[in-house]
């Protein structure tokens, strides 16, 4: 099966590519098996949220975007699971920000990181950070530390799609910029963020590259004011709000 046999005109055609595109990514060897578990955990949120883009997911989006504009290093953090949902879209994304691309696994094998990188390059990445890994984040043990130096390292702000709660409190304790995109608003991934996305990686991604888009010619004062407009914990207030309540009013 590819993307293109599943109906667009089906009710929940988004969860069925999402679907297609980890299983074919757990095929080409790109995503882990436990990429699997963790796709069907944002699942169950995504559904509690009504499969949709909140208002505040949206701010945050937006936030993100004045973030990676405001940046002097900004960079986009890719794992198994991202690899596989949104290759091209975090491409693009790095293209309208001028961020660099990192991977960064949780189980990290070189072959994996390799497939990654060649993965991305067929969708267009010029250059794929991760594989020097010459660089270490402080208080996380030998492996889940490893980062490039002149990537992550030195980034000023990073975006972490689904990124293990350890790893996000331990590049928040680095003075960095931390954009989580996770559809868990409890997770403490999510809580560790500066600007929590509690959004599917599938819309947040293409959401930032076009809120950076529309930011792309405002002066420093208005991005500026787009990050200090948004609030996290609200953010993470409404997205829980959502899931209680359902319905459409989370910006109460
Ligand atoms: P912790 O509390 O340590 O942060 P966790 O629940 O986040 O733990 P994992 O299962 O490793 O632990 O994380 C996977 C996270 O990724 C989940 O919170 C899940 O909601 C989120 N997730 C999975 N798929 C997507 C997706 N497509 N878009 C956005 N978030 C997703
Ligand atoms: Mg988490």
């Amino acid at each position: 099966m590819t993307d293109a046999d599943i109906p667009e005109s089906h009710p929940r055609y988004e969860s069925l590519l999402t679907r297609h595109r980890i299983e074919a990514g757990v095929e080409k060897g790109i995503t882990s098996r436990q990429g699997l578990i963790a796709q069907g955990r944002g699942e169950a949120f995504d559904y509690l949220l009504g499969e949709r883009t909140l208002p505040s997911a949206d701010a945050a989006e937006r936030a993100a975007a004045a973030h990676l504009l405001l940046a002097d290093h900004p960079v986009l953090s890719v794992n198994g699971n991202v690899a596989a949902l949104v290759p091209g879209e975090v491409v693009d994304l790095a293209e309208a920000t001028a961020a660099d691309i990192e991977v960064n696994l949780f189980n990290r094998t070189d072959e994996r990181m390799e497939r990654i990188a060649d993965h991305l390059r067929d969708h267009g990445a010029s250059e794929v950070k991760g594989l020097t890994a010459d660089g270490r984040i402080p208080g996380l043990d030998h492996e889940r530390a490893k980062v490039d130096a002149d990537g992550i390292g030195d980034a000023d702000v990073v975006v972490v799609p689904l990124e293990d709660g350890d790893r996000a409190e331990a590049l928040g304790e680095l003075g960095k910029v931390e954009v989580v995109i996770d559809l868990n608003p409890m997770s403490r991934s999510a809580r560790a963020a500066d600007v929590p996305i509690v959004d599917n990686v599938i819309r947040a991604v293409p959401a930032i590259a076009e809120h950076a888009r529309d930011l792309a010619d405002a002066d420093r004062e208005t991005l500026e004011s787009a990050v200090a407009e948004f609030d996290a914990d609200e953010a993470l207030a409404a997205a829980e709000r959502a899931i209680r309540e359902g319905g459409d009013d989370d910006e109460t």
